[in-house]
C-alpha cells in the first residue's frame, strides 16, 4: 500500500478484509438493529381476508341507494355469521371481515341509521374494502438480504406472520482506550491526566452498529501492559485501540500489534481529523487504530468502523452513506487532505444546508457533540464558498 491512502482508498481496503460473520436465526422481537441474511418472505396474504377500511356498514352496491334492514354485525376479530343478502346491511368495523355478499362499506358517517334500518346514498363497488393481499401477498419478499431491519421492518415483518429471521451474527467489538494521562469520569484528576471518554464514546458508536462493545479498562503507554491487554483484545472479531499510533515514543500501539502477528493494512489516511489511523488484520480480526484525539475517534469510527461492522453482519450498502446538502458558510480547504467538518444541518426551504461549526480542532469534542452532520471538504485551494454543493454523513 502507498503511503497515506485516500478515504476511498482506505475504506475500500477496510470492506476488502469485512467478509461476512455468518448467519444466526433470530426472533423478530429481537431483529430491530439487525441486518437481514436472507429476505424475509410473508407467511400470509396482508391483509389476509377482505377487511373493512372504516367503521360502518357492508352493503351490496347493486342493491343501489336507499334503506337496507341491518341483519348481523361483524367486528375485528369476530366475523358476522352470515353472508349478505339482497336489501341487508351488516354493521362493520374497521379491520373486520367485510361478508360474503357484500361489495362495499359504507362509513358510519355517511348513514342515517334508523331502529333496525340503515339508508345509504350511493356507493360504488369496492368502497372501503381493503383487498386481501393488497399490501403484501404470501411468499413475496417483506424485507431484504442485506438490508437493516428498523422498527417499520420488525413491524411489517410481525404484520407478515414471520417469527423469525435470519441474520448476520453481532460482531464482538474490544475496545481499548490507551493512555496514561486517562482516568474514569468521577475521578479526581493528577496534574496533566484528563478524563477518558474515547471509550464509552465508541461503545456508543458500537451498539449503533450492531455490535457488541466489550469496553476494556485503559492500559497506560507501558510496553508489556500494552502488550498484555492487546494480546487479549486480539480475541474478538474486531479490536478498536483509541489513543498511540502517531509518531511520539509513547505510541506503542502499531508496533504491539505487529509484535503480535497482525498484518498492517493501512497507516494514515489523508484526511482530516484523524490522518494517523492504523488499520491492521491478524487472523480472522480487524483492528482499528483511531487516534486519540477524541473527534478524530468520532470521524475514524463514521468513516471506517462503522461501515465495517455492517459489512461484518451482512449489510449490502454498508455505507457511509454521504448526502447532497448545501455549505452555509465558506469553509477553508486543505491543501494537502480531504477535511470531515462537523456541521449542524438546517431546513432552508427545499435546501438542506450545513453549518460549519466553531471549534474545528480535533481535541474539541464537547463543540463537535453538537454537530448532526460531518461534511467532506474536498481538498483543494481557497476555501469553498458559502452555497457550495457538498456531501455530509450524519453522525
Ligand atoms: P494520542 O493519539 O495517544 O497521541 O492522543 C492524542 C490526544 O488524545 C491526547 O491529547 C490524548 O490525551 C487524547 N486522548 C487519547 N486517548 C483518549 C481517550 N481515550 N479519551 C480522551 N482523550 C484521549
Ligand atoms: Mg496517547
Amino acid at each position: 500500500m502507498p503511503d497515506l491512502l485516500t478515504i476511498d482508498e482506505a475504506l475500500a481496503a477496510v470492506l476488502a478484509r469485512a467478509p461476512s460473520l455468518g448467519a444466526e436465526t433470530v426472533a423478530v422481537a429481537r431483529a430491530a438493529g439487525r441486518v437481514l441474511a436472507e429476505d424475509a418472505v410473508a407467511a400470509v396474504d396482508l391483509p389476509g381476508f377482505r377487511s373493512s377500511a372504516m367503521d360502518g356498514y357492508a352493503v351490496r352496491v347493486a342493491d343501489g341507494s336507499g334503506s337496507r334492514r341491518i341483519v348481523d354485525r361483524s367486528a375485528a376479530g369476530r366475523p358476522a355469521h352470515r353472508a349478505l343478502g339482497p336489501g341487508e346491511a351488516i354493521e362493520i368495523s374497521t379491520g373486520a371481515v367485510v361478508p360474503d355478499g357484500a361489495d362495499a362499506v359504507v362509513p358510519v358517517e355517511e348513514v342515517v341509521v334508523d331502529g333496525e334500518s340503515v339508508t345509504v346514498a350511493v356507493v360504488q363497488e369496492g368502497d372501503n374494502i381493503r383487498p386481501v393481499g393488497g399490501d403484501v401477498t404470501a411468499g413475496a419478499v417483506v424485507a431484504e438480504a442485506g438490508s437493516v431491519v428498523g422498527p417499520a421492518q420488525v413491524g411489517a415483518l410481525a404484520a407478515a406472520g414471520i417469527a423469525e429471521v435470519r441474520c448476520g451474527r453481532v460482531p464482538r467489538v474490544a475496545i481499548l482506550p490507551t493512555g496514561t494521562e486517562l482516568r474514569a469520569p468521577g475521578d479526581t484528576l493528577g496534574a496533566g491526566e484528563i478524563y477518558e471518554s474515547n471509550g464509552v464514546m465508541l461503545a456508543a458508536q458500537v451498539a449503533s452498529a450492531g455490535g457488541l462493545a466489550d469496553r476494556l479498562p485503559p492500559v497506560g503507554d507501558d510496553p508489556d501492559a500494552t502488550r498484555a491487554a492487546l494480546a487479549r483484545a486480539l480475541d474478538a472479531d474486531v479490536l478498536i485501540t483509541s489513543g498511540g499510533v502517531s509518531v511520539g515514543p509513547h505510541d506503542l500501539v502499531r508496533g504491539t500489534l505487529a509484535e503480535l502477528g497482525a498484518e498492517e493494512v493501512f497507516w494514515r489516511v489523508s484526511m482530516r481529523p484523524g490522518k494517523p489511523i492504523a488499520f491492521a488484520v491478524r487472523r480472522s480480526t480487524l483492528v482499528f487504530g483511531l487516534p486519540g484525539n477524541p473527534v478524530s475517534s468520532l470521524v475514524g469510527f463514521e468513516l471506517f468502523v462503522r461501515p465495517a461492522l455492517l459489512a461484518l453482519q451482512g449489510a449490502a450498502e454498508p455505507g457511509p452513506r454521504f448526502r447532497p446538502a448545501v455549505l452555509g458558510a465558506p469553509v477553508r480547504r486543505g491543501a494537502e487532505r480531504d477535511a470531515l467538518v462537523r456541521a449542524r444541518t438546517r431546513v432552508d426551504g427545499d435546501r438542506l444546508v450545513v453549518d460549519p461549526l466553531r471549534g474545528q480542532e480535533s481535541h474539541m469534542i464537547v463543540r463537535s457533540s453538537a454537530a448532526d452532520a460531518l461534511v467532506l471538504v474536498p481538498r483543494g485551494e481557497g476555501e469553498l464558498a458559502a452555497g457550495a454543493a457538498v456531501s455530509y454523513v450524519p453522525v
